[in-house]
């Protein structure tokens, strides 16, 4: 783990119910991210682009309902990440603990 802030999450909770995923730190502080706000955060090749190619993010300014309908597995990257796979297969995007410790979703933020 590199940077200052070298919270870990100790339990990470993903609700279909509510579309939403939640992260307690070692902290004790919890963060909330709702599907919509985490799939356009996706930084993997095919949404974001990689050399010439724009990536799909770029082409689009809605995502489709069963692009974050629900996460149907996710899996743990060593110790720094999570690899959910989303409703639509979509599963090669990993998001970083440090990232998510930065991300704000505004739908959550108000604490
Ligand atoms: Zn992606």
């Amino acid at each position: 783990m590199s940077g200052s802030d070298d919270s870990d999450p100790v339990d990470i909770r993903y609700d279909n119910g509510n579309q939403r995923l939640e992260v307690t730190w070692s902290d004790d502080r919890e963060t909330v991210y709702g599907y919509e706000f985490l799939r356009w955060n996706c930084r993997c090749a095919a949404c974001i682009g990689e050399g010439g190619y724009k990536g799909m993010l770029a082409e689009i300014t809605e995502l489709r309902p069963e692009q974050f309908r629900a996460i149907t597995a996710m899996e743990l990257v060593g110790s720094y990440g999570i690899r959910p796979t989303w409703s639509d297969g979509h599963n090669t995007g990993i998001y970083m603990f440090d990232r998510l410790r930065t991300l704000s979703d505004p739908d959550y933020s108000a604490r």
